[in-house]
């Protein structure tokens, strides 16, 4: 089969599907293996790696797409792309499906088998594939690296010659896979951290790394389903308020990473708050694609705020991306083999397995994803 990756086209996209290293693993299935020209390149992965790995080049994205049996991306295809998508094509990446209807109808128009790898269930089996882990540990990672690069101070304590320098102080909300990885990059740096999240489950893993968790006085439990929050109570929401207020005014640095999957992210830090952090102070906020966690973040952009410098960078990721492909791509790789026969070179979907049937959007011409099947019918009704 041919399997190809296209250069990602979209801004702030420095990420590429297929890794020199995946392409020689699909190479020795016997696939013919294809990128498209400097596909690679803006993640440190320049063509004739991948051509050291048995790949070939496709000098545009038109002549990538011809005859292609699989795609793998990063992000969803623009217009353009899905009009060079062959009929009964597989398309594997990031849709970002929720509520995208429009896409999914787009993709089922041209008779394209899509899966959206955001839908992939949280289950053990499905670890290796699970590009929503293996992007937000990264994407922790690197606020605090970013956080601190901002930070017109240190973060370890030192004691010179010249007196001490005392320890950062790093507040982390939403203590998820970035959360945790957040705190321990802080951690590492020297930083004292503390962390809060609605899901009093967390609290051990947060102690376990050396933070302090923050809790909230309050009976109302934030646990949802499959591991995720769920939107809490106005009542929680004010008491969670007084708390934070009071804990941020100490903090040199906080993440936010607070999440409700397919809903707008939770506000959580007020202009009110801004305003009694101690100048200098970062905050990195990195739900701010879905709204965001703090109030005067700007999706894309770094606002300075009573002397508090906010970072609302965009895809935060693809900030850090020959790692975060490496590892995506190995997520796809592990996907894809779900979709292959024993020998790994003919297609043999099994349609009622629950991973398959929990990321698939559309095939043979119609969307058949429960959650955007529904919305489909929805909007013909009207
Ligand atoms: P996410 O990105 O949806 O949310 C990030 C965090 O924000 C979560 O911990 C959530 O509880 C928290 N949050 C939501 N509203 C909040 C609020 N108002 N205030 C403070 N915090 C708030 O979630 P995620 O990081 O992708 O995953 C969450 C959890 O899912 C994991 O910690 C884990 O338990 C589970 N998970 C399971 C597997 C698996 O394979 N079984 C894999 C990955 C994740």
């Amino acid at each position: 089969m041919k399997i190809v990756a296209p250069k990602e086209c979209t801004d702030f996209e420095c990420r590429v599907a297929m890794t020199p290293e995946v392409s020689k693993k699909l190479a020795d299935l016997g696939h013919e293996v294809v990128i498209e020209k400097g596909a690679g390149a803006l993640a440190g992965m320049p063509d004739a790696a991948y051509e050291a790995m048995g790949a070939k080049i496709a000098k545009d994205s038109k002549s990538l797409h011809q005859d292609a049996d699989i795609i793998l991306r990063v992000s969803p295809p623009t217009e353009g792309e899905i009009k060079a998508l062959p009929k009964d094509s597989i398309l594997i990446g990031m849709l970002k499906p929720h509520g995208n209807e429009k896409l999914a109808a787009e993709l089922a128009k041209r008779k394209v088998t899509a899966f959206a790898l955001e839908f992939i269930p949280r289950i053990s089996r499905a670890q290796s594939m699970d590009v929503l882990s293996s992007q937000s540990n990264l994407a922790g990672y690197k606020a605090v690296i970013d956080a601190a690069a901002e930070f017109e101070r240190a973060m370890p304590m030192m004691m010179t010659a010249a007196g001490m320098i005392p320890p950062a102080r790093a507040l982390i909300l939403g203590a998820g896979v970035a959360g945790l990885q957040a705190i321990a990059t802080a951690r590492r740096l020297g930083a004292i951290v503390c962390a809060f999240d609605v899901r009093p489950a967390v609290k051990e893993q947060v102690e376990s790394l050396g933070a302090v968790f923050i809790e909230v006085e309050s009976i109302e439990s934030g646990e949802g389903t499959g591991g995720y929050a769920k939107e809490m109570s106005h009542d929680y929401k004010k008491r969670q308020q007084a708390k934070l207020e009071d804990v941020m005014r100490q903090q040199d640095i906080v993440i936010t990473t607070a999440q409700i999957p397919g809903k707008p992210a939770p506000l959580l830090i007020s202009e009110k708050m801004i305003k009694e952090m101690k100048t200098g102070s970062i905050i990195v906020d990195l739900a701010v694609e879905s709204g965001g966690n703090c109030a005067a973040s700007v999706a894309g952009k770094v606002v300075v705020k009573h002397g508090i410098k906010i970072l609302g960078y965009l895809n935060f990721p693809s900030r850090i991306p020959f790692d975060a492909s490496q590892v995506y791509a190995r997520n796809v790789f592990n996907f894809l083999k779900l979709l292959l026969g024993t020998g790994g070179n003919t297609l043999d979907i099994d349609w009622k397995d629950e991973i398959v049937k929990g990321a698939a959007l559309t095939h043979g011409g119609d969307i058949i994803h429960p959650a955007l099947k529904s919305l489909a019918e929805k909007e013909k009704e009207i």
